[in-house]
């Protein structure tokens, strides 16, 4: 095959302790999926269930990266988040069948441009300018299930300079992973290569340039990220 111009490597994580690099071909990620959350950011989690959006690929930025403030925004957030990685092909899946598509676990930040996504919401209009722009999804090195197991609980945080902002346990979530695999696996085909962002608890906040991000999920990886 030839190409017009050069398509360049796919975008990949790394995968901890394998040579071999996990290449991303799609990420989904979950809207007000902890009840704290949906509560700080106005809504009731009784009554309305949580819900998909996307982001580009190419959003991925590696462990310890630098991420640019991004363009046209004065309120960028931070969202911690257990992401899943998909290492098998499913489509219809249940609750119950869903693990089997999981290769493994990683912790990432759904970077947001607050301002722009609430202006989208409020008038109805998609949210990617607000979610989906250019380095949005700073993500470690995924863990295979082998080494780590399917997470289920655990402590979820997320600091800035050194001072704590979001604390919960993934067991909080109001869909739980197989809960999330089965629902988005009822939306689209599930493939190998797709990373799913599963919510962020309360606490989200501003970022500033200069700021220095780490934030975890059970033993995992820390993900560390600068603002420059
Ligand atoms: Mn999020």
């Amino acid at each position: 095959m030839t190409y017009v111009f050069d398509p360049g490597e796919p975008p990949s994580v790394e995968i901890k302790g394998e040579q071999k690099r996990f290449a991303v071909r799609r990420i989904y990620c979950v809207g007000r999926n902890y009840a704290a959350h949906v509560k700080e950011m106005g809504f009731d989690a009784e009554r309305e269930p949580p819900f998909f959006f996307t982001k580009p690929a190419d959003a991925v930025v590696a462990n310890g990266a630098p991420v640019p403030y991004p363009q046209r925004t004065d309120n960028l957030h931070h969202e911690i988040e257990l992401v899943v990685a998909i290492g098998r092909a499913g489509r219809d899946v249940s609750p119950s069948g869903a693990r089997e598509l999981i290769y493994g676990y990683a912790v990432g930040n759904d970077l947001t441009r607050r301002d722009l996504q609430l202006a989208a919401r409020d008038k109805g209009r998609p949210w990617d300018v607000g979610k989906a722009f250019d380095h949005s999804a700073p993500v470690t090195a995924i863990h295979p299930v082998e080494s780590v197991g399917h997470i289920e609980r655990g402590r979820i945080w997320l600091s800035v300079n050194g001072e704590l902002r979001q604390e919960a346990d993934v067991a909080d979530m109001i869909w739980n992973v197989p809960e999330i695999v089965a629902e988005l696996s009822s939306l689209f085909a599930l493939a190998p290569g797709d990373l799913i962002f599963t919510g962020t608890p309360a606490g989200v906040g501003r970022l500033q340039r200069g700021d220095r991000i780490e934030g975890g999920v059970g033993d995992m990886d820390r993900l560390v990220t600068t603002i420059v």
